[in-house]
């Protein structure tokens, strides 16, 4: 089984609390343009594409998008993990006409640079423009000597897709949605390929033509994802309060009726994939609820948010 976690460049909140990987522009209606929203689509998006490949492992901590984590926890994750790769997804910043795209491996890492190639292939084959031939090795003692490429215990790649500080290529490509679909395929195939499985074509997914529920715009499909993940998470749930809290086990490995379950759940970002058999505390518990609870706004079910929506306003008011 081939395991790859996917990483989208930056935090939720880095725009608002640095200045920094992102552009007040009036490109956008919002008036600026965040590095992490586009990161986040693609990284998304490329989640999606590589887990309808059962042979692939595919870990998404940042799941929902919420979740902060700094370049050390990125790091310490891929290595707990032990995946086989990991791409770390990013546009560039540099001067108003810099342009184009690059994958970024460790100078001496031949698999690393193996990865950048296949970046650069998918990206040329929607005939995108390229920066210092699409390829660049991250080099000690430069500024290409990035944090999350060096530190990894294997080979990995960070893409800079188009430069967000070039009006042109950020209205072109990181702001139009179907181009950023396309840069979900281009990391969709890339991984395939380097895990050595067929990438299905980009044609065949046409998310439009899904019958919709009526009342809440949710596909059919994505209404019975759900559901599974109700079902699933709640027998977790149920499991863990019902486990007693007298004899807690340290063991790394899960109970063997809850490996399946436990799996699935880590993958789905519940759990960090440790201590599978400690007892899960108040505050564990709510922060798992938490993530489900960002889960199920990702799905749009309108009347949960409102309903958030409602109460973060109660709280606002009784401050
Ligand atoms: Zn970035």
């Amino acid at each position: 089984m081939s395991k790859v976690a996917i990483f989208a460049g930056h935090n939720h909140d880095t725009w608002e609390l640095t200045g920094g990987k992102g552009i007040f522009t009036n490109l956008d209606a919002d008036g600026e343009y965040e590095e992490f929203d586009s990161n986040y689509e693609i990284a998304k998006d490329t989640v999606k594409l590589l887990r309808e490949h059962s042979n692939i492992t595919v870990l998404f901590p940042q799941e929902g998008g919420k979740r902060k984590m700094s370049l050390s926890e990125r790091v310490r994750y891929c290595n707990y993990h032990k995946v086989d790769t990991a791409i770390f997804i990013h546009s560039n910043a540099g001067s108003a006409t810099a342009k184009g795209a690059a994958g970024f491996y460790w100078y001496n890492s031949e698999e690393g640079k193996h990865l950048a190639n296949l970046y650069k292939e998918e990206m040329e084959a929607f005939r995108y423009p390229l920066w210092s031939n699409g390829t660049y090795p991250c080099t000690p003692g430069t500024w290409s000597e990035f944090y999350v490429v060096k530190e990894t215990n294997m080979p990995v790649l960070l893409t800079e897709s188009f430069f967000f500080t070039n009006p042109k290529e950020l209205k072109q490509y990181l702001l139009d949605p179907e181009q950023l679909d396309n840069l979900s395929y281009v990391h969709y195939a890339l991984v395939c390929r380097y895990f050595g499985v067929q990438p299905k074509s980009e044609k065949v997914e046409t998310a439009t033509s899904e019958p919709k529920n009526k009342e809440e715009g949710l596909s059919v499909s994505a209404e019975k994802e759900l559901q599974k993940e109700i079902d699933e998470l709640k027998h977790e749930m149920k499991r863990l309060f019902e486990q007693k809290q007298d004899k807690p086990s340290t063991s790394d490995q899960p109970s063997e009726w809850a490996k399946d379950v436990w799996k699935q759940q880590v993958m789905q970002g519940y759990f960090d994939g440790s201590n599978p058999k400690m007892p899960l505390t108040r505050e564990q518990a709510a922060e798992v609820l938490d993530r489900f609870a960002e889960k199920i706004r990702e799905y749009e079910i309108n009347p949960l948010k409102n309903r958030v929506a409602e109460l973060e306003g109660r709280v606002e008011q009784s401050k």
